[in-house]
């Protein structure tokens, strides 16, 4: 097995394009278990850690970029403020060791529909900038997934960065699984009040051959929350909208959980993390 470390994007282009069916790895907590375990036998990996520029964010027009070797630590401790639905999610991954060389680009290109980032992403509208030697493009985040473990990207292409729009309002992240640390989503759910323009924003994890959006629920939401008055969510209000969210899932029974649960949970998980992020928006 080739092992590429390009220390330049354009170089990382070239051995990707050059080198076909070569794996890219950023923090290889995916990768390295799949070699480990003798799951895939690559014949080049193409190692991007030494791309300096990977590892930084910055802001570009109102929307937050994470490079593509950008750590889960760093999201939390850098991101918190303008990211909170993602930070909380990273919050959630693995170990501290597991955040120190994960990325949220890599839970992207793993593409498990179990995977912590997508739910926060999903709800704020996130977009993926794919690369390659024929040029770049954007993929809006709910057009990135094909199906479980597939993804919208060309065998040539590398994702260069996520861009986030930065906070507008309230945003929760939940996930259930069989203990607090350590453990990959039973299911999952995030949330996102875009208190200027009065939507909603949701992302499913862990409950569908894909992460998904609950889009009737968001707009159920959005024209039921009374926004104005800031009163309580009315409960009937919170109770649909866990309904909705609920009915938007298409879980399967599998050694993590029954899908049974994993519809129930994702209503009480859709109820909660609007009276989380509600009382955040009333009390501001
Ligand atoms: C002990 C343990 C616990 C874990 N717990 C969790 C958890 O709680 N929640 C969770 O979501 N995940 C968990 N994971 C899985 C893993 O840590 C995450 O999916 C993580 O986000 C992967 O990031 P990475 O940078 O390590 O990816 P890598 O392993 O480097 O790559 C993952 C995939 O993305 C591809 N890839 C990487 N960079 C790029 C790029 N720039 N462009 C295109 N493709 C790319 C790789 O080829 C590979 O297919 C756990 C893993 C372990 C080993």
């Amino acid at each position: 097995m080739e092992f590429l470390r390009p220390a330049t994007w354009r170089e990382a282009l070239e051995a990707q394009a050059n080198h076909p069916g070569a794996v890219p790895i950023a923090g290889g907590t995916d990768v390295m278990v799949e070699l480990n375990f003798g799951r895939n036998r690559p014949p080049a990996l193409v190692d991007l850690t030494a791309v300096d520029e990977l590892a930084e964010w910055s802001t570009v027009d109102g929307e937050i970029r994470i490079g593509a070797t950008m750590s889960y630590t760093k999201i939390i401790a850098e991101l918190a403020e303008e990211l909170p639905g993602l930070a909380m999610a990273a919050r959630t991954v693995g170990s501290p060791q597991i955040r120190n060389r994960g990325t949220a680009v890599g839970n992207l290109g793993a593409a498990s529909p179990a995977g912590d980032s997508h739910p926060p992403l999903l709800a704020t509208g996130a977009t993926v900038e794919a690369d390659s030697v024929r040029g770049s493009r954007d993929i809006r985040i709910e057009e990135f997934y094909l199906g479980v473990k597939r993804k919208a990207l060309e065998p040539d292409e590398l994702i260069r960065a996520i861009r986030v729009p930065a906070k507008r309002g309230p945003q929760q992240f939940s996930k259930i699984g069989t203990r607090n640390a350590m453990v990959i989503a039973v299911c999952s759910f995030g949330i996102a009040l875009n208190t200027l323009d009065r939507t909603v924003g949701t992302g499913i994890g862990s409950a569908a051959p894909t992460p998904r959006h609950a889009g009737d629920a968001e707009e159920f939401l959005a024209g039921n929350l009374p926004w104005d008055d800031r009163d309580p969510v009315p409960d009937g209000v919170a109770r649909r909208f866990g309904e909705l969210v609920a009915d938007a899932a298409v879980p399967i029974d599998d050694v993590r959980g029954p899908a049974r649960y994993r519809t129930h949970a994702l209503s009480v998980m859709a109820r909660r993390t609007l009276g989380w992020a509600w009382e955040e928006y009333r009390c501001a």
